[in-house]
């Protein structure tokens, strides 16, 4: 009985490598683009696996996935990586597009050997909504000095 279990849970690695559990280290930081896009940064580190990856033992994708609970998740599409990475700490990023509401993130990395890495970092990176009220203030301030600039070149010929 043992040894069919054993054998059970050989078979289910050898079909299901994504059972191996190996931890990618995902850090996620978060900016703006120029058009109100949100763009993750993710630093992924490859070293449970290897240092550095080499074209037989490599990083083949990353995901990223998001939340607004932390218990419910949406997985973005799966992201190719079209070149082998020269060093086992690399940077990604991802356009979420036009962020509304409070989001949280996490990624995943697949390795050509064992599979997907989990989820991380746990817990997961908030992902703020665009600060409409920052880009507000912003723009009032800027008619402001643009108003006063106008009003100092016209000065002299008031006068
Ligand atoms: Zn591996």
């Amino acid at each position: 009985m043992v040894v069919v279990a054993a054998l059970l849970a050989m078979v289910i690695l050898v079909y299901h490598p994504s059972a191996y559990a190996w931890n990618s280290s995902p850090q996620i930081t978060n900016s703006l683009d120029g058009s109100g896009n949100t763009v993750l940064t993710i630093q992924f580190d490859f070293s449970q696996m290897s240092d550095p990856p080499t074209a037989s033992h490599h990083p083949t994708d990353f995901q990223v996935r998001t939340s607004t609970d932390g218990s419910s998740w949406t997985e973005q599409a799966v992201v190719h990586i079209t070149s082998i990475p020269a060093t086992t700490v690399f940077t990604v990023t991802y356009s979420l597009g036009k962020v509304t509401g409070d989001l949280q993130a996490q990624a995943r990395l697949n390795c050509n050997v064992h599979g997907w890495s989990s989820w991380g970092p746990d817990p997961a990176v908030p992902v703020p909504e665009f600060p409409f009220g920052m880009v507000t203030v912003t723009s009032l301030l800027l008619l402001v000095g643009s108003l006063l600039l106008v009003r100092g070149k016209r000065l002299p010929y008031s006068s």
